[in-house]
Parts: C-alpha cells; structure tokens; sequence
C-alpha cells in the first residue's frame, strides 16, 4: 500500500484526538489541489500494513485515540487496501473520516465489494473533487460542491457539535523535510505559504 505520512494529533480535521492518514495516489488532477505531490504512487510511499499499524499502534499505547482521518490522495484509488486498512482502525475508534475527490453516488456505482466494506466502516465521508472556486472556508470541506456524508448514526451529534462549535483551524506539525501544515486552507495558500518561507529564507513547506 501506499501512504504518504501519518501524525498525530491531528485536531482539526474532526471531532477530537485523531490519527490523520495521508493515502497516496490520486487521478483526479483538481485545480488547486493542496497535495499535489500525493499524486503519484511514488516508491518512498510503499509500506506494510504490519508497519502502518506498528506506527498506528505505538501511538495507541501512549495517546488517545479518538478518530481517524484518511485522506490524500484519493483513498479509493486503493480500495482494498483502504478496506483491510479500515477493518482494524475500528477496533481502535469507529470514527473513520474519510476524504475522496469521488461522490457517493460514484462509489456506489462502481458495484466492488472492497468499495461496499469501506462505507459500511465509515462513520463520515466528505465527497467531492475540490474546486478551487468554491473555495469558501467551509467548515470540514476545502470547497461548497463537498458534502458530509454521516453514514454511522453513532457520529451525527458530535459531528453536528463540532461543525457548529469550530471554525476552520491550521495545525502544523514538525517534519525532518520542513513544515507540513494541516486544515483546510483557503484558496491561494500555497502561494502565499510558499512566498513567506521564502521571504524568511526557510524551506517550502508541505501542507494538507
Ligand atoms: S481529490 Fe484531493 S488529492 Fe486528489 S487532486 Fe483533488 S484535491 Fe487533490
């Protein structure tokens, strides 16, 4: 399989502490993407299951662990491994958010058993290809054409708290290779990001 990185805490893409897992690998080619370079299946993203959930798991034992965010890339360019994937994140909280540039509608037609096993695990999904002018600094979702979609009952409440109770945040976590910057971002933001490092002489960093 092929991710892109993991970290933790991750506090503003859902309901409380979660695990933010970035899937690489993405068709979609929208305009403004943040993560362009979670396009290709690069090389450097190919790991195990066993290593994801050894990283999944050390974190477990030391933090709490309050949800999952998966998103990319498009986590669905990898069905199966995103629904072997999911099958044991709910151990630890079924609280799966899931990003795709795809719409329900379009998963569903595509009539695959992996496809069916990850909805059924899915508490939320936020659809939709990003586009860059819709761009609205919704709450959850980078455009308006986006929808959430809360498909376990369970979740409905402390989604609807924490959309009603949160604006839009930016987290940035330290990494050897820079800044990785996580939220959603306003249109423009890699320029203006990018522009600012340099102006202090730093290194352009990544973000979500
Ligand atoms: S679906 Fe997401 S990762 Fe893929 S191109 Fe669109 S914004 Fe980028």
């Amino acid at each position: 399989m092929h991710i892109a990185r993991i970290l933790y805490p991750v506090k503003v893409l859902g309901p409380g502490h979660r695990v933010g897992i970035w899937m690489a690998g993405c068709r979609h080619c929208c305009k403004g993407c943040s993560n362009p370079e979670l396009w290709e299946f690069a090389p450097e993203y190919r790991t195990s299951m066993a290593t994801v959930m050894r990283m999944i798991g050390t974190i477990h034992r030391q933090h709490p662990i309050e949800g999952f965010t998966v998103t990319g890339g498009e986590p669905f360019e990898q069905a199966e491994e995103l629904a072997a994937l999911i099958d044991k994140l709910v151990v630890i909280s079924e609280d799966v958010l899931i990003y795709s540039g795809y719409t329900l509608p379009e998963l569903r037609e595509r009539e695959d058993n992996f496809i069916d096993d990850i909805l059924r695990q899915t508490a939320v999904l936020i659809d939709g290809r990003y586009q860059e002018e819709l761009n609205e600094n919704c709450r959850l979702r980078g455009s308006a054409n986006q929808t959430i979609h809360v498909l376990n009952e369970n979740y409905r409440v402390s989604y609807q708290e924490y959309l009603e109770q949160r604006e839009n945040e930016i987290q940035n976590f330290m990494a050897a290779d820079g800044i990785i910057s996580v939220g959603i971002h306003r249109a423009g933001y890699t320029e203006a990001l990018a522009a600012g490092m340099r102006f202090r002489g730093l290194t352009e960093g990544q973000k979500e």
